[in-house]
């Protein structure tokens, strides 16, 4: 029996990366209390453990059937249930606010009047770096990074600016960079940046199925496609993928990529 609450609300939640041992102990208590869950593509299915089991569960990525569900649709769902009194989890990957629409959602929200609260979940441009021991900053390199997109979105005309990034020194970590990996390289270079800068490609970070290949920009669009790094993949460009544990160089990637095919 769903519980009707005398005001609904909508919780924008981070799921985290993955892993569900990475939710915040507020993320686990939200998602109990759902009388819905909107849940995007890249929540791990684990994470749904802690809802409760009369909760409805709405899949708006491309698994729920189309090929990803009009973010208007979206929008409309999570305030008529919120108006009909229910407790709202709109589930994100990551953290809402970090390239998640978290934004524009909150501000529908705001818009309809109604009450809206944000549970921040850890991004997985820091916990993909973090599983394979690089650190994002480190006094002896570089004193900042920046969080960017490979993609400008729809409707969006404009990209990254690659040359400006490239001029600030600081390691790039680059969500949705994967399917334009040979443009940022391209840019990158004609930028001015080392082609030996040293690149960590991370997918599916803090999954059973993670894994990790150091490269160099030189080499990161051939080596995406000879060892087939798909998405979800967070790529880190910078000195500070000097520190990395865990992950491999290219020619043991390829040694374990061709045993794991038996
Ligand atoms: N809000 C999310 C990001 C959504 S954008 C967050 O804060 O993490 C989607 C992109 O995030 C993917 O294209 C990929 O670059 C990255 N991503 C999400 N989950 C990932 C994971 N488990 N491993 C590697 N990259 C991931």
């Amino acid at each position: 029996m769903r519980r009707a609450h005398r005001q609904g609300r909508v919780i924008l939640v981070g799921a985290g990366p993955g892993d569900p041992e990475l939710l915040t102990v507020k993320a686990v208590k939200a998602i109990g209390d759902a009388d819905v869950l909107l849940v995007d593509d890249l929540v791990a299915d684990e994470v749904l453990q802690y809802a409760r089991s009369d909760a409805r569960i709405v899949h708006v990525g491309k698994r729920g059937g189309c090929k990803s569900t009009p973010q208007e649709f979206i929008e409309r769902l999570m305030i008529a249930e919120a108006r009909a009194g229910h407790c709202v989890v709109r589930l994100k990957g990551g953290d809402p606010f970090v390239f998640g629409r978290g934004g524009e959602e909150g501000e529908a929200l705001r818009d309809a009047g109604i009450v809206c609260e944000v549970v921040s979940g850890i991004t997985a441009g820091l916990a993909g770096p973090a599983a394979f021991g690089i650190p994002l900053t480190h006094r002896d390199v570089c004193h900042g990074a920046i969080l960017v997109t490979g993609h400008a979105g729809e409707g969006a005309d404009v990209g990254p600016d690659w040359t400006a990034l490239a001029a600030t020194g600081l390691p790039l970590v680059i969500y949705m960079g994967v399917s334009r990996s040979e443009e940022i390289r391209q840019a990158l270079l004609a930028a001015g940046m080392r082609a030996d800068m040293p690149v960590a490609l991370v997918q599916n970070a803090t999954r059973p199925n993670q894994r990790a290949l150091i490269t160099s920009l030189a080499a990161i669009s051939g080596d995406i496609c000879k060892y087939r790094i798909g998405s979800p993949a967070i790529m880190v460009i910078g000195e500070t993928v000097r520190y990395a544990y865990g992950a491999v160089e290219r020619e043991a990637f390829a040694e374990n990529v061709a045993a794991s095919k038996g």
